[in-house]
């Protein structure tokens, strides 16, 4: 079992209350850990030790910060398998994924964010009698909070743009998944990147996370999660004019026209709708499908979603593995529930598979597809966040349109057809931040990242996120 403490001021410490939570490992239902349960106490620590490296940190120049955040992703690389495995065993996801996704982007994102802050040039405004140049600051003490279901993807996505931009950090990984959090602070003090440039504080949202987004001396908040969350954040920093981008939840449409390649499309719909058991925000867990095709298209998806294999997170073979927590699997099973009373008709899954010990006690959930519910219906309009779709026809691609834009979410969808210029034109028309034309979950890093609506406000990813890391400031010079 792992003893996790916080890593502030580039030293590993218990909480200052000596107060702890249990981390579970949510495939076997055993404690795998203990972590601190932080208070304003903790964050109180973190953020003078922000302030202390603040200065240092943001006058070394910016390839000596890039030198920086090279050696980290080095370091990261060289322990991709115990990222996999340490991932795999705190979120219940298969251990293929957790290589391909989050070991990978891990390491990706310090070496991203290197790259592209290295070759960014401050862009100039010319006038008649004057010059503008436009410089990117620091803006000071980030504070970064993040959710269970890409633990150390999202947390690096967030720490590399922060850290390069010359802001030194206190983050606040989800209490559910600490473990690579702990081995990111692992490997920030092996390297030995100045103290207090990075501080993780472990503990609750309602406690560590809320005493982050409300210290006055940290004047940018970074929070990616669920969409309540969001709105107390919002309720808390925007009043104290903090620097504010929220990431939150989905409720994603996948648009099959009538032109679609099956081939492709199927397999694509469904790993949209099931990647890591349908605990990614852009999953697309609202499958509209045009009536002309309907009749082929549905039972060759629910074979094809029959096959998939819920086991073993450890296992290669595994497709799904476990949800984050039983709590989460039984709030997701709520919604079969609530999808049968409002009249759907379950096509497949349902049920918790009947696995050997010691996956019997785990938060599994079979692949469970919908169809017959009203596409305004609570189980099609409410965000699930597991392994549950609905699936529901339509007939003009403008039906398919005016049925993806019904919920108050806005993040992300995809349009599957044979025609890109006519999956073009219906993805311009989807309220939402990103979306993908044959194809899902396909990341270039340089493009904006965020969503619209109930899903967020901002983007991050490539130039936005060093924009959001820092304050622009304008030097007029007349000539
Ligand atoms: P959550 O909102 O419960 O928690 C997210 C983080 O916020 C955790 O670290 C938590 O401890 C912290 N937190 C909770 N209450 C807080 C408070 N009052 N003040 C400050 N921090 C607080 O979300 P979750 O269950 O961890 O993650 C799932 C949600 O995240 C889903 O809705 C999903 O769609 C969303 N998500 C969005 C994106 C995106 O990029 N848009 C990416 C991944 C996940």
């Amino acid at each position: 079992m792992k003893e996790i403490q916080n890593y502030i001021n580039g030293k590993f410490q218990p909480p200052v209350k000596g107060r702890t939570l249990d981390d579970i490992n949510p495939a076997t239902g055993k404690i795998i850990g203990i972590i601190p349960a932080s208070t304003s106490d903790d964050v109180q620590q973190a953020v003078d030790a922000a302030n202390d490296a603040r200065t240092a940190w943001a006058s070394l120049t910016i390839d000596e910060r890039v030198h920086w955040l090279d050696k980290i992703a080095n370091s990261l690389e060289s322990q991709s398998e115990k990222i996999a495995s340490l991932e795999s065993l705190d979120t219940g996801k298969p251990i293929s994924l957790a290589r391909a996704v989050d070991a990978a982007r891990s390491v990706t994102n310090f070496r991203f964010f290197a790259k592209f802050a290295k070759d960014y040039t401050d862009e100039k405004f010319e006038m008649e009698d004057a010059i503008n140049h436009v410089i990117l600051k620091p803006v000071g003490i980030a504070g970064l909070i993040t959710p269970w279901n890409l633990p150390l993807y999202l947390l690096s996505w967030k720490i590399a743009p922060a850290i390069v931009m010359g802001n030194t950090v206190v983050a606040k990984p989800s209490e559910l998944t600490p473990l690579t959090a702990n081995l990111l602070a692992e490997v920030i003090d092996e390297i030995g990147l100045p103290a207090g440039v990075v501080n993780i504080v472990h503990g609750s949202g309602p406690e560590a996370g809320k005493a982050i987004v409300e210290h006055p001396e940290i004047s940018l908040i970074s929070f990616t999660g669920g969409t309540a969350t969001g709105r107390k954040v919002a309720a808390t920093a925007a009043p104290m004019f903090k620097k504010l981008s929220l990431e939150l939840g989905g409720k994603n449409a996948s648009i099959v026209l009538d032109d679609a390649n099956l081939e492709t499309t199927i397999p694509g719909v469904a790993r949209a709708g099931f990647l890591n058991q349908g605990q990614v925000c852009l999953c697309g867990s609202r499958i509209f499908v045009s009536e002309k095709i309907w009749d082929e298209f549905v039972p060759r998806f629910v074979d094809y979603v029959k096959n998939m294999k819920v086991g073993d997170p450890s296992s290669d073979d595994s497709d799904l593995g476990a949800l984050v927590s039983s709590a989460h699997r039984d709030k997701v099973e709520s919604y079969i529930h609530l999808a049968q009373r409002e009249g759907g008709k379950i096509l497949c899954g349902g049920h918790t598979p009947k696995l050997d010990s010691p996956f019997d006690k785990g938060a599994f959930l079979e692949p469970t597809i919908v169809s017959g519910l009203d596409y305004l219906s609570r189980t099609a309009t409410e965000e699930i966040f597991g392994p549950v779709v609905t699936i529901h026809p339509f007939g003009t691609d403008e039906e398919a349109i005016k049925m993806a834009n019904c919920t108050d979410y806005g993040l992300a969808g995809s349009v599957w057809t044979g025609d890109s210029e006519r999956g073009t034109k219906v993805a311009e028309k989807i309220e939402t931040g990103m979306v993908w034309v044959n194809t899902w979950l396909h990341r270039d890093l340089r493009v904006p990242f965020g969503g619209v609506k109930d899903s967020g406000v901002g983007r991050e990813g490539g130039r936005w996120s060093l924009g959001f890391f820092s304050e622009a400031v304008n030097i007029c010079v007349k000539s």
